[in-house]
């Protein structure tokens, strides 16, 4: 919403009055006096004039998780345990999953209340690279890396996977890029080479890695 609208809708005053007293230096937006009535202010700005709160922010969650295997990204389970379930917080039930994982699956998962920073990370335009450690049933053939860089055709969503880097690490194991994030794609892409997935962890989304010392189930708060 832009600043103008959101004073004359908490002052209870016309869109030009809100904007004299902007332009009057009157608007502070995050502790900074803005004179531009059409600055873009969202849950998490704080609003003041003369000095009193327009509007108090809410507060900003962006979490990192390790999630364990077994544990389900859903905020509600009847039967498992769910990544929210791991998180210690007063604020928790705001929170939305950026990015699942499968049951099975372990390593980074991102949780938010702020839409537009998941939408960003998450919209297939934006190419956010994610990798992935595989371990398989079978050997993985050098010439796998090939097949994974020309992408495979899912015939259910008509598409075929954007290229993705495959490094292979050892006989049946592999650290596997890719830029966007389609339904059990890691799993089906091996499928289609004739293999299987026996063990699967994603260790980053974008620049956000992550960290080493985080264990299994812990959790804390991206700065
Ligand atoms: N690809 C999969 O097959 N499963 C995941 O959990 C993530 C990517």
């Amino acid at each position: 919403m832009k600043l103008d609208r959101l004073l004359a809708k908490h002052q209870s005053m016309g869109r030009n009055e809100a904007r004299r007293r902007i332009i009057g230096g009157r608007v502070r937006v995050d502790g900074e006096t803005v004179t531009s009535h059409d600055r873009e202010i969202d849950r998490f700005t704080r609003v003041d004039m003369d000095g009193e709160v327009v509007r108090e922010p809410e507060r900003l969650l962006r979490i990192l998780l390790h999630k364990p295997v077994g544990v389900v990204s859903a905020t509600v389970d009847a039967e498992h345990t769910t990544v929210i379930d791991l998180i210690d917080d007063p604020d928790k039930h705001t929170l939305h999953i950026a990015g699942r994982l499968d049951r099975n699956t372990s390593g980074l998962v991102l949780l938010t209340n702020d839409g537009r920073w998941s939408k960003r990370l998450m919209n297939p335009e934006h190419k956010v690279d994610k990798v992935y450690l595989v371990e398989t049933r079978d050997p993985i053939p050098d010439d796998a890396v090939e097949a994974f860089a020309r992408g495979f055709y899912f015939h259910t969503e008509d598409l075929t996977t954007l290229p993705a880097e495959l490094e292979i690490l050892g006989e049946r194991s592999a650290r596997l890029t890719l830029h966007e994030g389609r339904y059990h794609q890691v799993k089906r892409m091996f499928h289609r080479i004739g293999n299987r997935v026996t063990a699967l962890h994603r260790v980053s989304i974008g620049d956000i890695r992550l960290p080493e010392n985080l264990k299994p189930g812990e959790w804390r708060f991206l700065k």
